[in-house]
């Protein structure tokens, strides 16, 4: 995503919506005192949608905050012991736990912001090395750039993504997914891994997600090094799109999903918890055409694209309902290129969660039919303001899955032998590759990365402790699974 500066913009928004709100005074006739002074109305804020609005979802906080917990099923360690070639994976994980740690901080400190393609381009390059040693065939797999629906008419353009496969061998088929992209742009002051002393291992996309391809391709590494890699079924896809919604990856990762029988997913966890059930995902641009004029000799001739914006933004706000668990942000407005002209475009992008696809669909409608409703007119000029909306719900809602929840009962069961021991299951609102994965019929496990904080932040944050064990889990989870035949 190219960064934009739109402090001026949302400031001229705001400026708007502060207009919009006062409206109802305008309309009082001018009084004037008895040395002619003209005296100012009161100022009374009609009692303002926004404060009714912000109110009412306080209260729905609490409701669903409860109804979480209620749908969080939890889940107990399977009990597990290890075998004789399962320790030796942890004691090489132990033996090579320097250059581990030397990778990541290699791979952390190559900017892979999703908007440079040379960044990612030189990080591909690694990561097909690294595969291409482990006895994979790797593809660069190239995409179109694609239209953007902004004032600036700029278009998206991605880096490629990479497949790797391996082997036809009887035994089950498995799906490692990852991404190379951060939300870290090259301008960005988060550029460094810093180690502290207490083992925090601070850094952009520590865990979302560097920190979890190190631990994937040491895992291999380690399975690799016992020639349990040989007479595998293995696919490897790592894409560049991952932050933005993987816009030109989906169907790529759906028609893998088809074809093997379970996948892995290396996102990060918080509070050492795995993810089974995540929110579905939109995400929904709105442009509008105003008619610039002069704001002060022909303010009467202009038609705002911005006092249209605000009022669509309030309605877009309104959707969010805590009880139904949907949520819509405008997270990105800009609009207006100068102070002393009526804006003629503005634009927004907007984030929607839901969880389910009913719901999903209900939030799109209901966005398509705010971009379609005009709030504002000027009768001199019918043809504006005018809108256009684009919308994609780019990650489906994931469901529970019965061999899920096995095999993060796994999990938990070999952690609490290797280390950070896995706490349990949790709900989240982010979405993941593995809900698409998922929702095209493969049973994924999405959080199989490191576990820290502060993902997507200059807080970002995992400990040696989690690289370490998780990539011993890791090898031992690959192992089982590979080893269960087909
Ligand atoms: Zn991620």
């Amino acid at each position: 995503m190219q960064r934009i500066n739109h402090f001026k913009s949302i400031f001229t928004i705001l400026l708007t919506l502060g207009i919009v709100l006062v409206q109802g005074c305008s309309e009082q006739p001018v009084n004037v005192d008895e040395n002619d002074e003209i005296v100012m109305p009161e100022v009374e804020v009609s009692e303002a949608v926004t404060s009714k609005l912000l109110a009412k979802r306080a209260e729905n906080a609490k409701a669903a905050a409860v109804d979480n917990d209620m749908e969080t099923r939890d889940i107990t360690a399977a009990p597990t012991t290890l075998t004789d070639q399962e320790k030796s994976l942890a004691a090489w994980v132990d033996d090579n736990q320097q250059p581990i740690l030397d990778q990541l901080k290699d791979w952390v400190e190559i900017n892979t912001g999703t908007d440079n393609i040379e960044g990612i381009d030189r990080f591909r390059t690694i990561l097909m090395n690294e595969l291409t040693q482990l006895g994979f065939s790797t593809e660069v797999i190239d995409v179109e750039p694609i239209d953007v629906l902004n004032c600036d008419g700029s278009q998206m353009k991605f880096a490629s993504h990479l497949l790797a496969t391996k082997g036809s061998g009887a035994g089950k088929r498995l799906f490692l997914n990852g991404h190379m992209d951060t939300v870290f742009s090259a301008d960005d002051d988060f550029q460094k891994l810093e180690i502290l002393s207490n083992g925090v291992l601070k850094g952009p996309g520590v865990i979302d997600m560097k920190g979890g391809l190190v631990v994937m391709i040491n895992a291999l590494r380690a399975l690799d090094a016992q020639g349990a890699l040989d007479n595998t079924n293995l696919t490897v896809f790592l894409n560049s799109d991952e932050e933005i919604g993987s816009l030109s990856s989906r169907p790529m990762i759906e028609k893998l999903a088809a074809n093997h029988d379970i996948g892995l997913v290396f996102e990060g966890t918080r509070d050492n918890r795995m993810t089974r059930l995540r929110k579905g995902l939109g995400q929904a641009r709105m442009k509008v055409t105003g008619r610039e004029s002069h704001a002060g000799t022909a303010h009467e001739h202009g038609v705002s694209a911005n006092l249209e914006m605000a009022y669509k933004i309030i309605e877009l706000e309104k959707l969010t309902d805590y009880d139904k668990k949907i949520t819509v942000n405008t997270g990105v407005v800009t609009g207006g290129e100068k102070r002393n002209t009526v804006s003629g475009c503005s634009d927004t992008y907007i984030d929607m969660r839901y969880p389910t696809a009913e719901l999903g669909a209900y939030l799109d409608e209901g966005l398509r039919k705010i971009a379609e409703k005009r709030y504002t007119e000027n009768a001199e000029y019918p043809e504006f303001p005018k809108t256009e909306y684009w919308s994609k719900l780019h990650r489906p809602a994931k469901a529970g899955n019965e061999i899920v929840d096995q095999l993060i009962a796994e999990a938990m069961g070999i952690s609490a032998i290797v280390g950070e021991p896995v706490a349990g299951a949790n709900t989240s609102g982010g979405g993941t590759d593995g809900s698409i994965a998922q929702a095209a019929g493969l049973p994924t496990v999405d959080t199989l990365g490191v576990n820290g904080s502060g993902a997507h932040s200059s807080r970002e944050e995992t400990t040696v402790a989690s690289v370490i064990a998780r990539t011993k889990l890791a090898a031992i989870m690959i192992g089982r699974v590979l080893g269960e035949g087909g």
